[in-house]
């Protein structure tokens, strides 16, 4: 019996099958949710005040506005699941928020917030492809139109930049995003970004028709391999150095996991029940 298909993808998704198709199929096909890690949850921390930052009136985007804005979302945390689900001991907890004050500062050394023009905050959009019938779906930080009319897409990073080697591997999220930019507006921007906050760097390409052409090979490509592997049941384990934070090692064969131990994990999930 195939396997269901995800309902759509993303550039995460994309991301989680090229990296290992067997913790994909957890994630994706199993619904089995992975752990939110310190990174993750000061991430989407940081991410939220700077999207407050970009609500303001852009001569009110300074420093002290930018730490305001991380202090409403910190007030906000108590409530977020993933946070809850962290359970962060005290002694910890001054680190976390000290590391993101300090993100939240990186990010005037890599731009003028003042100078950045948003048309779109955390902008939802999704395209249907016509050939495929697949629903292509993306979350972009921030789309902004620049004064000559050309449009951004910028997406924040609280890690540190790549290897230039591996610098456009990291791109296609942003190219991603580009796509969905020029499907939904008719127009394609003229630049893709990401604001790295880690080592206060930016890292910037130019979607072009080759790229453009590129990244649709690539997502039907993804798409067609996982509607391949849902028609086999056969998700591959890929092992590499992403395993040692893998939150699927006690499912995975290739790591010496029972995968059968997985499939009852998500079907207790489905019914409701405890994770096993
Ligand atoms: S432990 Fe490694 S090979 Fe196994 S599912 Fe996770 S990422 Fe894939």
């Amino acid at each position: 019996m195939a396997l269901p298909l995800p309902s759509s993808l993303s550039p995460s998704k994309i991301s989680s099958f090229t990296d290992c198709p067997l913790a994909f199929r957890f994630e994706a096909i199993e619904r089995i949710p992975s752990a939110p890690t310190v990174a993750t949850v000061k991430g989407t921390l940081v991410h939220a005040a700077l999207e407050r930052l970009m609500t303001l009136e852009a001569p009110a985007r300074d420093r002290a506005a930018a730490q305001q804005c991380l202090a409403e979302a910190r007030a906000e945390l108590p409530t977020d699941p993933e946070w809850i689900e962290l359970a962060l001991p005290a002694d910890q907890q001054e680190q976390f928020f000290t590391d993101a004050a300090r993100l939240v500062e990186a990010y005037f050394a890599v731009e003028d917030p003042t100078e950045v023009e948003p048309t779109g905050l955390e902008l939802h959009l999704e395209h249907t492809d016509p050939t495929t019938g697949m629903l292509l779906r993306g979350i972009i930080d921030r789309l902004e139109t620049q004064p000559d009319g050309t449009l951004v897409v910028t997406d924040y990073k609280t890690g540190r930049s790549p290897n230039p080697r591996f610098a456009q591997s990291r791109l296609v999220g942003v190219h991603i995003y580009s796509y969905l930019v020029e499907q939904n507006y008719d127009a394609r921007p003229g630049r893709v970004q990401l604001l790295f906050l880690g080592d206060r760097t930016i890292v910037a390409d130019l979607p072009t028709d080759q790229s453009t052409r590129a990244i649709e090979r690539k997502v039907r490509a993804v798409w067609e391999a996982i509607v391949t592997a849902c028609d086999r049941e056969n998700f591959q384990a890929k092992p590499s150095r992403l395993c040692d934070w893998c939150d699927y090692r006690d499912f995975c064969p290739a790591q010496g996991g029972s995968l059968e131990l997985g499939l009852e994990t998500a079907a207790a999930l489905r019914a409701g029940g405890p994770h096993a």
